[in-house]
């Protein structure tokens, strides 16, 4: 189960991928979490730049693997706002990082992009269970599903949702 100090890091992810999200990137953000609930590292997705494989999982697993030792890694946990996809989580495996705690499922955000037209990536969309069977992973964590499911929209439907100021500034051009 997910309490109070998880959702705090949950909502971190949110708050990255958001930050994705207005450097016009895929809104997807993850943290970090050693055994002692301190932060190590935070990441969001970088992908615009053309490099597809910089995923913000992935560069936790490998911040990961030259900073931590092997127990530091296996007791700590990545939390993401989206479950990883299939080379984050095997990468997460292959470095022996500990639980995963996502907000919302691949399954979900397949759903999403579908309802949304978005093409279907080159990757195959799998739960992380399938491909690192012996990760602990948790969600979806509904109380911010909504969220990021408003920041996918925001990402692939341009300004439709969205009522800041940046959007008034686009109308004005
Ligand atoms: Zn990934």
């Amino acid at each position: 189960m997910v309490d109070e100090s998880e959702l705090a890091y949950l909502r971190r992810c949110v708050e990255l991928a958001t930050e994705a999200l207005e450097a016009g990137d895929e809104p997807f953000g993850s943290v970090l979490v050693g055994a002692d609930g301190t932060v190590l590292a935070e990441d969001h997705n970088r992908v615009a730049g053309g490099d597809r494989t910089r995923h913000p999982e992935f560069e936790l697993a490998r911040w990961s693997a030259t900073r931590l030792t092997p127990e530091e890694r296996a007791a700590a946990t990545v939390y993401t706002s989206g479950e990883h996809c299939p080379m984050c989580a095997a990468a997460h495996a292959w470095v022996g990082l500990g639980r995963i705690v996502y907000i919302a499922s691949s399954e979900q955000l397949a759903g999403w992009l579908g309802a949304l037209g978005v093409p279907a990536p080159p990757v195959r969309t799998l739960p992380v269970r399938d491909v690192a069977p012996g990760v602990v992973v948790e969600g979806p964590v509904l109380e911010l599903v909504e969220e990021v499911h408003a920041l996918h929209r925001r990402f692939h439907t341009g300004k439709a949702g969205a009522a800041d100021d940046r959007d008034h500034r686009n109308r004005d051009d």
